[in-house]
């Protein structure tokens, strides 16, 4: 995980990880019996509170500064379905204005 660059544009600058199928802010919120089937694959044998899973590697998802938290980019500001049209867009298309070249 070190190493592994950015999920959407795989850049290498300024990565963070985004807690991907769980967040810490719904941690009393979730129901793991609920959890173990939604993620089988997941090691449930190593499971004893919610830290084992929301900060576990299966969790984590590595991202740029710019898709994980950047206004028009970042997975914590747009619908997941919008995000991640940002790594299947074609080269050139437009994203997001922030992405138009003018000339100065
Ligand atoms: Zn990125």
């Amino acid at each position: 995980m070190l190493d592994t660059p950015c999920k959407a544009c795989g850049s290498k600058e300024k990565r963070e990880v985004h807690h991907f199928h769980a967040e810490w802010a719904d941690a009393n919120g979730i129901d793991w019996e609920k959890m173990k089937l939604l993620h089988p694959s997941f090691h449930w044998e190593t499971f004893q509170t919610a830290e084992d899973f929301i900060d576990s590697p299966y969790n984590m998802m590595v991202l740029c500064e710019k898709h994980h938290r950047a206004p028009n980019h970042g997975i914590h500001h747009l619908p997941y379905p919008d995000w991640v049209m940002q790594m299947n867009k074609l080269e050139g298309f437009v994203f997001s204005p922030d992405e138009v070249k003018r000339d100065v």
